[in-house]
């Protein structure tokens, strides 16, 4: 009998940003398969379940994603329920969709789980609303980086009328900000950087397209962090999400 396999998102860092869905799925999990950018806390709902740590961040010591997919059908072979718990959304930046296809090609059974990801958190936690009526008529996400270095379509994304948001931008704002620029996107556009959204090291620095890369430099802007690029990263309107941590947050 085979087991089943759940990609599952664990949402930005906010322990109360985790679904009702994946808090379910965790408590029926037996094996849990972690990535780095997890915050360690969602493990609370599977407390039997075996722990795996298979963080692979940019530059640093890492798991194959080969010796992930493997792992993922062991444990199913076994009979077993598998969680492999993502950042954010499993199906933004997440790879969900190449675990997905590996795993059914070999006859698992996959369902992916929402969670909540990083640039939506990131901006709702500094006040930014991704969407404006008359401001910003949509959002793109995009990433810097890419497997095979292909260039974004800068020109598309200058003109595109939607707030970017960019992940796994930091080491290369400068790059950015001169596409982007050259483009026709104006040099006092503004850019909001927004590092560990939603946990309680979080923080933000607001800037311009034009001085984002020394901002952020003077700032020390370390991974995660998001980037914000539009109208709307110059406001600050919304009432800001109380974390589990904030005293505005009532507990029993
Ligand atoms: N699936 C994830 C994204 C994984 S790619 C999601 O939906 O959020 C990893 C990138 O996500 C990081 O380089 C950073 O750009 C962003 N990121 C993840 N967690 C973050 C956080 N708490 N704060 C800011 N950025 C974050």
């Amino acid at each position: 009998m085979h087991g089943k396999v759940w990609l599952v998102g664990a949402g930005p860092g906010d322990p109360e940003l985790l679904t009702l869905k994946a808090a379910r799925v965790l408590r029926g999990a037996q094996v849990v398969m972690v990535d780095d950018l997890v915050n360690r806390a969602v493990l609370e709902h599977c407390p039997d379940a075996r722990v795996i740590a298979v963080g692979k961040r940019g530059g640093c010591r890492s798991t194959p994603q080969a010796f992930i997919h493997r792992l993922m059908l062991r444990y199913a072979r076994q009979g077993k329920s598998v969680v492999r718990l993502k950042g954010g959304d499993p199906c933004i930046f997440g790879r969900a969709s190449e675990e997905a296809d590996w795993l059914q090609a070999r006859g698992i059974e996959v369902e992916v789980v929402n969670g909540i990801t990083a640039g939506l958190a990131g901006a709702t936690h500094f006040g930014i609303p991704l969407t404006l009526r008359g401001v910003a008529r949509g959002v793109s996400f995009v990433t810097a980086h890419t497997q095979d270095d292909s260039p974004l379509d800068w020109t598309a994304l200058a003109h595109s009328g939607t707030t970017l948001v960019v992940y796994m931008g930091v080491a290369k704002l400068a790059e950015i900000r001169s596409n982007l620029i050259a483009a026709g996107l104006a040099a006092s556009t503004p850019v909001a950087l927004i590092e560990n959204a939603s946990l309680p090291q979080q923080r933000e620095c607001r800037s311009d397209l034009a001085n984002m890369h020394d901002d952020a430099l003077a700032f020390a802007l370390k991974s995660p962090a998001i980037l914000v690029i539009g109208a709307v990263a110059a406001s600050a309107v919304m009432t800001v999400h109380a974390t589990r941590s904030s005293p505005g947050l009532r507990s029993k």
